[in-house]
């Protein structure tokens, strides 16, 4: 039995809020059960059907929890990508371009409700491709990216509404390139505002996490969506690069790394294309000694160890107000100590796996230079499976802005702790980075909220929460986290030409 130390007792003598945890609990196992109706070999959607790859070539797609092999995933080559580029035209000059917004509803509202009917299937292959834990695929992913359907499929016949006094039209076809974080809920915020304003879409997901893209595909069919209107083609960066640097697509839509990014904006300069990048982020999370310390520690454990830290919004940085520093980091502490981190499918876990080897390379090299540079190391005592790749939460206090820990996106559940004395030392810090993704702010104060949100050089800035989405709420970067936004009117706005 673990020992719960109580540090103080209420005047009732029950436990006061700061209690001391020994060791986890343990609860018996409690797998999800669920079929993933996985196929073994997945080909290549174009035009409406599962087509084999001209180079005739397949890799594997692991599951990393456990290093085990899921499916295998064909693998496309520039003629694949041309042939989905030549289906997406067609669909937009002969159906789709022409379809009213009415009827494009309806194939949007059909995806969204064949979705939640299959959501239970589609939380587990997200979960065994991805390694995230079951209770989020089931509880965040999957019903978001239901949402963002049926959200855009309000939208598609009211297109008159998304910038009044101008006529909308759709641009044709379009490119999409999507990484792992989150499989199914990129691939909904690309193809739905896509599809409402009537653009056709070849979109390519991450090598590492194309299972659930194909899956969608069977939606898509049953769905009766006309053939054409979204092409998947998976591969490695060399295929996500034939499909961005095609002639076809009107605009390159990308979410992904910074870097990689950038190659794309350097190989499209000079062209007329339009562009959206949504890349990285180091987000700083702000707590003011008037915070309710509690739901604070709460908020920053959901802001950077949700997903296992894979996450472009994550707030990486906690920036807290010196006089409660201690206390927040003793209060992070104990709540590390009793995250549970395991099976992804376990109902139970908190933090499942990382997605892949290499990225556990980065997460571990990062830690390793962390250690090197002086900042101070603090993970929980918790077993890690054997098998599958896994990494402990990680907290680092006595951080300086000068660590690489502090500056480059970990994208792993590891958090670099700063001080600050002034709200001017607490912007100044939090704007200090390449980036400008998103932050959090915790205060009692609404005056405070307002100045940090203004001054803050970030997409979005949470007030008292964080990692918190909707359909209806743009989203996207300042700085090198990227321009253009999802989500919202002004996601659609980035998918229409305006006269
Ligand atoms: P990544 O390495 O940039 O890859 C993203 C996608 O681009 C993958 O599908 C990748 O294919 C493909 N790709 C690689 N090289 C390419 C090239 N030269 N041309 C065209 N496509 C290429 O990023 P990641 O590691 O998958 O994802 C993590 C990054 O995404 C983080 O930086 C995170 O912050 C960012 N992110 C941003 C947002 C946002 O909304 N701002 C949301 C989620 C994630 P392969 O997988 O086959 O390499
Ligand atoms: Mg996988």
């Amino acid at each position: 039995m673990p020992t719960l130390t109580e540090k103080k007792t209420t005047r009732s003598g029950r436990p006061a809020p700061e209690l001391i945890f020994g060791d986890l609990w343990e609860y018996d196992p409690a797998p999800e059960t669920a079929d993933p109706k996985l196929k073994a070999r997945y080909d290549l959607f174009i035009n409406g059907a599962f087509v084999a790859p001209k180079s005739g070539k397949y890799f594997d797609s692991i599951n990393p929890a456990n290093e085990q092999k899921l499916a295998e995933i064909a693998l496309a080559n520039k003629d694949d990508v041309d042939a989905a580029y030549a289906a997406a035209q067609r669909a937009f000059d002969t159906t789709w371009g022409k379809m009213p917004g009415r009827e494009r509803a309806k194939y949007l509202y059909r995806i969204a409700r064949l979705l939640q009917d299959r959501a239970r299937e589609f939380a587990v292959a997200e979960t065994l491709d991805g390694g995230k834990p079951i209770k989020e695929s089931r509880d965040f992913d999957v019903p978001m990216a239901a949402a963002h359907f049926f959200y855009h499929a309000g939208w598609a016949d009211k297109l008159e509404y998304v910038a009044p006094g101008h006529k909308v039209a759709p641009l044709g076809v379009v490119g999409q390139v999507i990484p792992w974080n989150f499989p199914l809920l990129m691939l909904a915020w690309k193809i739905a505002p896509a599809l409402a304003m009537g653009n056709c879409v070849v979109l390519k997901p991450a090598e590492t996490t194309s299972v659930t893209c194909l899956k969608l595909a069977e939606i898509l069919q049953d769905a009766g969506l006309p053939p054409g209107v979204v092409n998947f083609v998976t591969g490695f960066g060399e295929t996500g690069a034939a499909v961005t640097g095609h002639p076809t697509p009107a605009k390159i839509a990308f979410t992904g790394s910074t870097e990689v990014g950038k190659i794309i904006m350097r190989s499209l300069a000079g062209t007329d294309k339009k562009m959206t990048m949504e890349l990285g982020g180091k987000a700083a999370n702000i707590v003011f000694d008037d915070a309710p310390l509690d739901q604070a520690v709460e908020g920053i454990v959901n802001g950077i160890f949700f997903n296992q830290g894979h996450v472009c919004c994550a707030g990486s940085r906690l920036l807290v107000h010196e006089p409660v520093a201690d206390k927040v980091l003793a209060k992070l502490k104990n709540r590390l100590k009793v995250l549970r981190v395991g099976d992804p499918m376990d109902k139970n876990t908190d933090l499942g796996a990382i997605n892949s080897r290499e990225q556990l390379k980065r997460i571990t090299e990062l830690v390793a230079s962390g250690v090197k540079e002086g900042a101070e190391l603090y993970q929980p005592p918790c077993k890690l499976p054997t098998k599958g790749f896994y990494f402990r939460p990680t907290l680092f206090s006595g951080v300086s802005m000068s660590h690489r820990i502090a500056r480059e996106e970990i994208f792993g559940p590891v958090l670099s702790i700063l001080t600050f004395r002034t709200v001017e030392e607490a912007v100044e810090k939090a704007n200090n980075t390449a980036y400008g993704l998103s932050a959090g702010v915790w205060t009692d104060k609404g005056s405070r909220i307002l100045k940090m949100s203004t001054e803050l050089k970030a997409g979005v800035v949470w007030a008292n929460t964080y990692n918190k989405f909707d359909p209806t709420s743009p989203f996207g970067g300042y700085k090198e986290s990227g321009f253009g936004r999802e989500g919202g009117r002004q996601g659609l706005l980035d998918y229409c030409q305006l006269t």
